[in-house]
Formats: C-alpha cells, structure tokens, sequence
C-alpha cells in the first residue's frame, strides 16, 4: 500500500517538546483541580494513581486480590477541570510491541458530536485524499482541527523503559474523555438501535430490531435483520450477518457493523437494491455485560455444550428458529480488533483448515474484499495469520451447525501507517458487506454456497431423524446431542455393512 512519503523520523523514546513546558509549569497552582474518573459504563483506567496535578499513572501490572485487570487492551476515562493544562498521562506494564505506534484519542464533553450520529462519509471520500498530520511516536493520522466536536488523536505520545507509554496533551476545554480508540458504547449501541427503528424502507422491508432475551444483569440483547419479501423472500435470499464485541473490548469492532447497518439505513439506491435481495444480520456488541465492565472475554467461548451463557442460548436459540424455518446463513463475519503495531486497517485472523472445504471460497471471499477495500484507501493483510475451525464461537457454532462461511476480521484504527476515525473504519465495514453481496452474487461463490445449501439440507435431515431423540437440554446442548446421535449411528450402519 502506498500511503505517501512515510511518516517522520521516529521519535518514540524521546521527550515531546510539550512534557518539557509542562515540567516547566509544575510549581503553578491550579485554580481547578485535575480529576480523573472511570466510573461509568465502558471506562477502565487501571491502578490510577495522580502523581501531581498533571500528571496520571495507570498501573496495568499491579495485581490486586481479583488478579489485576482482565487483560491489557483497553482504557478510557474522563478527566475534569483540564481546561488550559498539559496533562501527562502514563500507561505502565502494557505491551509496548502493540502500543508503541497506538494515538490515544480524546473528545470534550462540551459540544460532543456522538460518533454514531456522524453523517456517513459521502460516496467519493478515499482515505488517501484525506488531509493527516503525523504523531511523535512516528505514527500518522486524520488531522480533525476543523471538526471540534469530534473524536482527535493525541499527537505527542513517546516510550520509557520498555513497557511505559506517556502521553501529554494541552486540553482547550474543561472536560474530556480519553481512550484508546473511539469507544462504541452502550449508549452508542442504543442510539443505533434508534437509528434502525426509525428505518425509512416500505413496510415490508423495514429493518426490525429484535430483542432476543436478557444478560444475568439484565440488558436486553439485540439483533437487527433487514430481510424483505416476507416469509418467501428470508428462505430465498443469501444471508449474511456481522456481528461484533465476542471480545466485549473490542470496540473498533462495533464500527463495523454500525458502518454497514446504517449504510444499508440510508437513502441510497445500490443499498435499496441489496436489500431487495438479501437478508441482513447485525449485532453490534456481542457481550453486553462484559463490554459495560470493561472486560475482554466471556461470552465468545460459551457455544460448546457444558460452557452456556444465557447469552448463548439467546443467540443460538434466535438462530435455532431461524434454520428451522429453513432460512439461510451464507456469510458470518465475525468483528475483532488489534491494539495497533499488530497489522494493517483489517486482518482476517483465522481461515479454515486448508484441507476444508471451506477453505477455498473462504480465500476466495477475502480476495474480493481485499480489493475493494484497497480501492477505498484501506490497507488489508493478504493472508489470514493462522487457520482452524472456531466451534466455541457463534459464528463458528453457525459454521458447523449450518455451513455458514464464517469469517472473523480483525480491525485496526490505531494502523501506524495511517489512524482512521470511526466514520472511516464505519466506512471499510459498508464495503465489507457490498463485497460480501458482489461474492454471492458471483461464479467464486458457487463452492460456498453449495456448502451453505448442504448444511441446511443436513440440518433438516438431521432434526427429521434424531430429532425426537432428544434428551432435554438447552438449544446448544441439544445440536451437539443431535450430531452425537447422527454420528453414532453412522457408526453402526458401517459395522453393519460389514
Ligand atoms: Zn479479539
């Protein structure tokens, strides 16, 4: 990928011109207090320690009587009575290899523009016409000066010791949240959840927001379908879903879905158009209560027998209902993001095994989106970083019950190469879900689909045979029963034979 003249000399280990004039300043008493708070849904600000006025410590290594944080991949918090200051803040025992490259990036409270109201990016914007500056850890990014209310990038961020990452920034304003990347939010989920009820489409193309049960601390779990034609129309047309947050801190992840649902949810004609021929399935944060907490992994585990979450059997139960109907699952993909050093803007981590079927059309599926989102400005990573099958997840759960294809991507709005604002990576989902539609629409697809039409066959063959030889259970425990029974008895018919 060619992105311009790299980015400056690397400067990642010394000290921005900025921390000198704050030292300068220190003795200054101010006439409002800094605070720091991360007390509130989604925040996590580790061990934080003031060690003066201006100056923050969050403490990733230090192990409290819980074990510490769950895992090092996420912070955010609010800072108060900043207005004027040079704030230096220190994140100690992170992986600086991931880290080193990360702009955290901040937005003041006062005349915040919700990143989910944003208008999407028009038609013609390209990722390498937009106008970047360059950040003191040899990183660049959009340069947003002319968009106050949004989301900015930190530019002064530097390394000391081998696992602290510092950075300093003179804050115009009095309150300001601070994050690792653009949070997706509860709230943000809601908003989006609004934004989908409020569907302009006909009646009969509406996008329905469906609650499909409650978490253990009782927020509602929900899955968007834009499906039209009725009954006729979801057995007939190619399905694919998105969903994001199986790691519940995950939250470029969430960009991407809400990118490619409210494309869908514009006025647009080519979105018009797919949605008159295939069903879509968004599920923007997959752990609810996880991501509320902070935390990273719970529920992506839970769609093996013995390992249910309620959440679990929401979702596999919502879809339960679903191929029961005989409806299809063609594509799955399954949002993830790195920390930033990692990779490119997207990643696919995992393919199938190279001796599975899925294994071609699966390739053939990111090559196809590899160079539409190449096209946008995006840089993509060629090849997936390892291959297996993921039966403990949902879209791998889907894989094996029903052949989906499914498809895990990792983001990365931290790239060094270039940041990307939500509103872009909201954009490389949009061309995501197009490509996913031109792939099934095309001769490459064939091999996928057939896969997709054999697993639904299976699965109605199956239910017709052993079906009624189920024990009790929930609807997990009973598709695994059901392959056991199916399994077993292909055992016998070979001894049999014999
Ligand atoms: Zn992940």
């Amino acid at each position: 990928m060619n992105f311009g003249p790299p980015p400056p000399v690397d400067h990642l280990t010394d000290v921005p011109d900025l921390e000198n004039q704050r030292q300068a300043q220190l003795s200054a008493v101010p006439a409002t207090p800094t605070v720091l708070d991360a007390h509130f849904d989604c925040a996590a600000a580790p061990m934080a320690t003031k060690i003066s006025d201006t100056e923050f410590s969050l403490d990733y290594q230090h192990k409290d009587d819980d074990g510490g944080p769950d895992g090092v991949y996420w912070f955010m918090f609010k800072l108060k009575g900043v207005a004027g200051k040079a704030v230096r803040i220190d994140l100690k025992g992170i992986p600086l290899d991931k880290w080193h490259t990360l702009n955290p990036v901040y937005q003041y409270a006062d005349g915040a523009v919700p990143a989910i109201s944003e208008p999407l990016l028009p038609d013609d914007y390209n990722l390498r016409s937009a106008k970047t500056v360059d950040g003191h850890n040899g990183t660049r990014m959009p340069d947003t000066s002319g968009e106050p209310g949004g989301w900015h990038f930190i530019q002064d961020v530097w390394a000391t010791g081998g696992s602290t990452l510092s950075f300093v920034h003179t804050f115009d304003k009095n309150d300001a949240t601070v994050a690792m990347r653009t949070p997706f939010t509860l709230e943000d989920e809601e908003a989006l959840m609004a934004q989908a009820t409020q569907d302009k489409a006909p009646p009969d193309m509406a996008a329905q927001v469906i609650d499909i049960g409650k978490t253990p601390e009782g927020r509602t779990l929900h899955v968007v379908k834009l499906s039209s034609g009725g009954e006729q129309g979801e057995k007939g047309h190619p399905c694919i879903l998105m969903y994001a947050r199986e790691h519940a801190d995950e939250h470029d992840s969430s960009w991407l879905v809400a990118g490619a649902l409210r494309w869908l949810l514009a006025d647009n004609e080519k979105a018009q158009d797919l949605r008159s021929k295939f069903t879509f399935m968004f599920i923007p944060i997959l752990d609810v209560d996880l991501a509320a907490k902070s935390g990273h992994a719970h529920v992506i585990t839970s769609f093996l027998p013995n390992a249910v979450t309620p959440e679990s059997i929401a979702y596999a139960g919502f879809f339960e209902k679903w191929m029961q109907k005989g409806n299809p699952a063609d594509i799955v993909f399954n949002f993830h993001n790195m920390e930033s050093a990692e990779g490119e803007n997207l990643v696919p981590p995992i393919f199938p095994p190279k001796d599975s079927p899925w294994s071609a059309p699966t390739i053939a599926l990111h090559r196809e989106i590899r160079a539409e989102e190449q096209s946008e400005g995006f840089s993509v990573h060629q090849d997936s970083w390892t291959t297996q099958f993921s039966p403990e997840r949902l879209g791998g759960w889907l894989a094996g019950v029903y052949g989906a294809l499914h498809l895990p991507y990792e983001a990365n709005s931290q790239n060094p190469q270039r940041h990307v604002l939500a509103t872009e990576i909201s954009r490389a989902g949009s061309v995501m879900l197009q490509a996913g539609c031109a792939f099934l629409t095309s001769d490459a697809s064939r091999a996928s689909r057939k896969l997709s039409a054999d697993g639904r066959g299976a699965y109605e063959e199956r239910w017709g045979k052993y079906g009624t030889q189920l024990r009790q259970g929930d609807v997990i425990a009973m598709e695994s029963q059901i392959r056991e029974l199916e399994q077993s008895r292909a055992l016998l018919d070979a001894v049999l034979q014999k």
